[in-house]
């Protein structure tokens, strides 16, 4: 065997577990492994899990914040009129540099498979270029999904259909779209049927941006599911963002939610992000906006949890980073219960693996070697210090090193020392 971490505890609670390594699989994962290898290091008790996974990324505009300047009002529209002020600046080179500094920060954190939209809406194609060279590039370390993302709208913004088509052309993996920004309701309908009916000819998955509004009326999710259902699209569609089901009739929401399960859509929220952005119309009571994520679950909906957004025109903060996302969505949801804060685990870790159908993802015998080792005894402990990433491990090969957080207190009058995990802030 090539490597073997001993005494781990898994995010479904087993503990004192041995994971073997050989050959970049996992191929033991059991109590004490009789079998050596030429690396072997003891975990102590300490959180093992598959690797992160970010269901929602911009990498195209990540760490451009304060090009040319920064969002005043803080609003959706506002970041998006800011980027259109960005893109006839963009350079291929400083687009390449950015993502892969991006890429770095990920895989410290343990991320290491991100789904990223590409804005389609520049007709030089820019950004798609560039990040088909990053996905390239980091390929060996690091899954990138690419979304053809046609921001400024498919119908709104001229040569949009050509542009997105010719990405996908390029290698651009999934179809994106944006019906609430389209000019009305009909033409948001009419772009997610366009776009559906373009992924099934393609056989391609779609990840539309979807109801990123505070405005209850705003039903694109409704449109996306029938067109799923009706195309037979099950299990490769998701809806990103949703928030406008926030603000929705109880009523509708009860007939909405098992439309979306019977059609086979997935949701992803972006509690860091929603948050951040939603409500700014509101005087108070301030409306959160993040999409209703326990409903959706207990409806059987899959639901993960994406970053969005790093240092860019829509949110000025951010570092890869996605127990911070779970922390948020935890929050926002109120998913306060052991159970519910195990699942906001899951809704970074597998739940994302498995809407963007990552192969040989998980903690089996015969999955990828593609490890995490925490700072934390569960996954429960994890979210709330925002554990280091002791170790993250790629194909069996390691990635990333850091040491444990821990303070050491030496206290006047208190002959003990203490010491306890501390939550990691590099
Ligand atoms: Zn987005």
């Amino acid at each position: 065997m090539d490597l073997i971490l001993r005494n781990a505890s898994l995010p479904d609670g087993r503990r004192g577990i041995d994971i073997g390594i050989d050959q970049g699989r996992i191929v033991a994962l059991q109590t004490q492994l009789a079998a050596s290898a030429a690396q072997e290091f003891d975990v102590a008790g300490d959180l093992v899990s598959p690797p992160f996974v970010d269901a929602h990324f911009h990498m195209d505009a990540t760490l451009s914040y304060g090009l040319p300047r920064v969002n005043q009002s803080g609003t959706l529209l506002e970041g998006i009129a800011l980027w259109g002020e960005l893109k006839p600046q963009l350079t291929q080179d400083a687009l390449i540099e950015r993502a892969l500094h991006y890429c770095d920060w990920a895989v410290a954190r343990g991320l290491l498979a991100i789904r990223t939209h590409v804005d389609v809406c520049d007709d030089r194609l820019l950004a798609v270029e560039a990040l088909l060279e990053v996905k390239r590039r980091v390929a060996s370390y690091l899954d990138m999904q690419l979304v053809a993302f046609p921001q400024d709208g498919l119908l709104r913004s001229k040569n949009a259909m050509s542009n997105l088509q010719r990405a996908l052309q390029m290698g651009v993996d999934v179809v994106g779209c944006i019906p609430h920004f389209e000019r009305t309701m009909q033409d948001g309908a009419e772009s997610v049927r366009l776009l559906c009916e373009l992924a099934a000819d393609q056989g391609l998955m779609v990840d539309m941006h979807c109801d990123e509004s505070d405005d209850p009326h705003s039903r694109h999710i409704e449109t996306l599911a029938y067109h799923s259902q009706r195309l037979g699209l099950s299990g490769r569609v998701a809806g990103s963002h949703l928030t406008s089901m926030h603000s929705m009739d109880n009523y509708y929401v009860s007939k909405l939610l098992p439309l979306m399960r019977e059609s086979g859509v997935a949701a992803i929220a972006n509690p860091l992000i929603n948050i951040t952005l939603q409500g700014r119309h509101d005087s108070y009571p301030k409306r959160r906006g993040m999409t209703r994520v326990p409903e959706l679950l207990a409806a059987g909906v899959p639901v993960a949890f994406g970053h969005d957004c790093v240092l860019d025109p829509w949110y000025s903060l951010g570092s890869g980073d996605m127990l911070e996302v779970a922390h948020m969505g935890l929050h926002v949801a109120q998913m306060t219960g052991q159970e519910a804060m195990r699942t906001c685990f899951a809704m970074v870790t597998e739940q994302p693996a498995q809407i963007l159908g990552l192969q040989g993802y998980g903690l089996s015998p015969g999955c990828h070697a593609d490890l995490v080792w925490l700072d934390a005894s569960d996954a429960v402990e994890a979210i709330r210090l925002r554990a280091a990433r002791r170790m993250v491990l790629r194909r069996g090969h390691i990635v990333s090193q850091m040491p444990a957080t821990r303070a050491q207190l030496h206290l006047p009058g208190r002959p003990d020392s203490a010491s306890f995990r501390l939550p990691a802030n590099s």
